[in-house]
């Protein structure tokens, strides 16, 4: 493994307890780095709990967070006794049922994670990193905010991706950018990370569908996302702002 001096970098990670946060988490924590595991939940889930404890990693906090509403960012923000030199905006949701199903329900909810989550926990907790003229905003985006789906490939699995999905992961691309340009003057760094679909254990005929479309000839694992985390989170990373990088083993070639 590739060793990043993350050691004295404090990180907050919404969405913290799904499939892909808690491996960011899990990675971070291996580099050294403090992480605070944000997430809707009032409280940790237990195996997450398991792991971490299983591991010995003692620098990790748990904070409850709805990133849809600003007061309660505000609220998990004031709770922080370490300010954030890196937020990672992993939170996020997607609707599956068919376009003609679309309500207007599932816009609200799908943009309010998405892009408004995304958009707000930038804005609150960015206010750290202006005050200490260094940071680091890394977003979810998605191959969905690159590329429409391939219908063809999702068949009845119930997987068929969205058109306001891939609009808020869109969106988020963009503001990814935004942000990089208009936080660069406070030397804080915004990229975005846009990965492949994740393996966990869908439809078969889809999985077999999926990876026949996909030039490496698997979908991801979240470890597949997480050395590049911790790549942006690093010194390394330091002239790299503005950009969107797929992770997604060739799909949206
Ligand atoms: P997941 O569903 O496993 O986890 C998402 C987490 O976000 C959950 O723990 C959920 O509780 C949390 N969340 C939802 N609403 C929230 C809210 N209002 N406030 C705070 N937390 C909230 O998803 P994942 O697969 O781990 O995906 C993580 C990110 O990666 C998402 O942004 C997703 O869109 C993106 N992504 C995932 C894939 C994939 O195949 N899994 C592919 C491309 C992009």
């Amino acid at each position: 493994m590739n060793s990043y001096a993350l050691s004295d970098k404090t990180v907050f990670i919404t969405g913290a307890l799904g499939q892909i946060g808690r491996a960011v988490a899990l990675h971070l924590l291996s580099h050294g780095a403090f992480v605070y595991i944000g997430d809707k939940e009032k409280k940790i889930s237990n195996d997450l709990e398991k792991n971490l404890r299983r591991a010995t990693f003692k620098n990790f906090q748990y904070i409850s967070i709805d990133v849809t509403n600003e007061k309660s960012i505000q609220t998990a923000h004031k709770k922080l006794a370490r300010p954030i030199d890196i937020l990672i905006n992993c939170a996020g949701i997607g609707v599956y049922t068919p376009f003609e199903a679309r309500s207007t329900e599932d816009l609200d909810k799908v943009y309010a994670v998405n892009l408004k989550g995304a958009i707000l926990c930038s804005k609150v907790f960015s206010a750290d990193m202006i005050k200490r003229k260094s940071g680091r905003i890394i977003n979810f985006g998605s191959i969905y905010g690159i590329a429409t789906p391939d219908f063809k490939i999702y068949g009845n699995s119930g997987r068929n991706s969205s058109e306001i999905y891939g609009a808020t992961k869109a969106g988020v691309i963009h503001v990814t950018k935004y942000l990089a340009a208009y936080l660069a003057k406070h030397n804080i760094l915004a990229n975005s990370i846009s990965p492949g679909g994740v393996f966990n254990h869908q439809d078969p005929n889809f999985v077999r569908k999926y990876k026949a479309k996909t030039p490496l000839g698997r979908m991801a694992e979240p470890e597949d996302l997480t050395g590049l985390i911790a790549f942006l989170c690093s010194d390394d990373a330091r002239y790299i702002t503005g950009q969107n990088i797929a992770v997604d083993g060739g799909f949206t070639l």
